[in-house]
């Protein structure tokens, strides 16, 4: 956290937030631990008496938070947080969980049908009681689809993409702009222009950029883009750094 902070004052940023992930899937990732929040929160105050100059923001990634009330709101009541995030990774697929980042392993004939799986979990969420501001990643199997040798066209999806939006939209969620560590354009910008089309269509007024770096070296790569599309979509930019760009 220390060193990201100092990359952010190397590169100009006024603001960061650490939306640190909390999830609860062992059965996938088997090198998961639960999130350390007290821990995590104290690093966040350190940083902060470090950094005076940056405007550090706390915040967590709620992992499928709809599947785990419990560990949710323990995770919630561990102090204040600036920014939560909501996120699908893992949904269920024949039986067992898997997460979006291992649609490699299913046959290339089943991965359609398992990103539309993907999207329902993401209504399940959007469409819990859960709390969050935010929805992350909002196209993420688009990372792990097999771009090589199937093309990832939204219009498939067109139905269950705008069904979200529309949940989004009636909870007054924001749309992220996750940049996937500035990775390519295809990939990497989640979403792309099309779902950003739909977000203004179905009445979506604000977005969050998050360049999900997951290392130091890689905060905000990719906004240039993002900020570029966000504005040809009638988002305007915010004098504040830590806020949304509204429409
Ligand atoms: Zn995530």
């Amino acid at each position: 956290m220390e060193n990201t902070c100092r990359k952010a004052i190397d590169i100009g940023l006024r603001a960061i937030a650490f939306t640190e992930h909390a999830d609860h899937v062992f059965s996938v990732h088997q090198t998961l631990r639960p999130l350390d929040i007290l821990g995590y929160h104290a690093e966040v105050e350190r940083c902060r008496g470090l950094f005076p100059g940056l405007r550090i923001l706390s915040g967590v990634e709620l992992g499928e938070p709809h599947r785990y009330p419990g560990e949710t709101a323990a995770i919630l009541a561990g102090g204040r947080l600036d920014r939560v995030l909501g996120s699908v990774h893992c949904f269920e697929w024949r039986g067992r969980m898997v997460d979006a980042s291992q649609l490699a392993s299913l046959r290339l004939a089943e991965v359609p049908d398992a990103v539309r799986v993907y999207f329902e979990e993401l209504w399940a969420l959007v469409g819990s009681t859960q709390p969050f501001d935010v929805l992350a990643h909002f196209d993420y199997p688009k990372r792990y689809w097999p771009h090589a040798q199937l093309s990832y066209r939204e219009g498939d999806y067109e139905e269950e993409i705008r069904t979200v939006l529309r949940g989004a939209v009636a909870r007054e969620a924001v749309l992220e702009m996750n940049t996937t560590r500035g990775e390519m354009p295809e990939r990497g910008l989640c979403p792309g222009p099309t779902v950003l089309r739909w977000w203004v269509e179905e009445g979506g007024r604000a977005l969050s950029f998050g360049s999900d770096s997951h290392e130091p070296g890689k905060i905000a790569r990719g906004f240039k883009l993002a900020a570029q599309l966000a504005e040809a979509s009638g988002f305007k930019p915010n004098d504040d750094p830590a806020a949304f760009w509204r429409r």
